[in-house]
């Protein structure tokens, strides 16, 4: 019996060679049928483009390169010169442009550093609909972090950095002290002692009315 890629559970699996268990696939199912739709509409769309036929890239002309553009070799369009990055040696620019080049280097550093597919990492991020796995806050300007155990290497799940690092990071990933936290939170020792609530000063709802 194989383990779910999921929940790691060895669970039902139902459909063969599914690497999701019966459980998850149902409650994830949607969101990774959608992702795979959108996937496949794109691949359809460039196909139509003819960017793209029988799986092969499709080579330019060069007598065909519009004015002070060039052809970035991973979106298949062409793009303005000044849209691509230098190359370090040479000055010349490079094959792919600056988003691409972009994509290409986190694209990479995901699969260097954790092992996963940028396939696999979507696959997280639509199991977690796109929210970091504690705070469900969506981060505009970074990417979620790949979370893992330390200890043993183990893959998580994705979070925020505040989440993975200021949060887990300084309870130094154990869920009894985090458990501790939450329950400290809602039952604490001033309350025990002093029966009524005791305020720092200037905050008492009695202070509020007055102000
Ligand atoms: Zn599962
Ligand atoms: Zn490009
Ligand atoms: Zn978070
Ligand atoms: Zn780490």
């Amino acid at each position: 019996m194989q383990a779910c890629q999921r929940c790691g559970g060895q669970k039902e699996f139902g459909t063969r060679g599914s690497r999701f268990c019966t459980e998850c696939r149902r409650l994830h199912g949607d969101t990774v049928q959608q992702l795979e739709q959108e996937r496949s509409r794109r691949r359809q769309q460039r196909v139509l483009e003819g960017k793209l036929a029988d799986g092969k890239r499709i080579k330019y002309r060069s007598k065909d390169v519009p004015d002070g553009q060039k052809w970035c070799a991973r979106c298949q369009e062409f793009r303005p010169v000044t849209s691509f990055p230098l190359r370090k040696e040479g000055g010349k620019p490079a094959a792919y442009c600056k988003p691409c080049q972009r994509f290409y280097n986190t694209e990479r550093r995901i699969k260097l550093v954790f092992g996963l597919t940028w396939d696999e990492y979507e696959l997280l991020l639509a199991c977690q609909d796109g929210k970091c796995a504690i705070c469900g806050g969506r981060p505009r300007r970074h990417m979620l972090a790949v979370d893992h155990d330390h200890k043993t290497g183990e893959i998580r799940g994705l979070l925020c950095s505040r989440c993975n690092h200021k949060l887990l990071g300084s309870a130094n990933d154990d869920p009894a002290r985090l458990r501790r936290a939450a329950d400290y939170l809602e039952e604490f020792a001033a309350r025990e002692v002093f029966g009524d609530p005791k305020y720092v000063p200037g905050t008492a709802p009695s202070d509020r009315e007055v102000a």
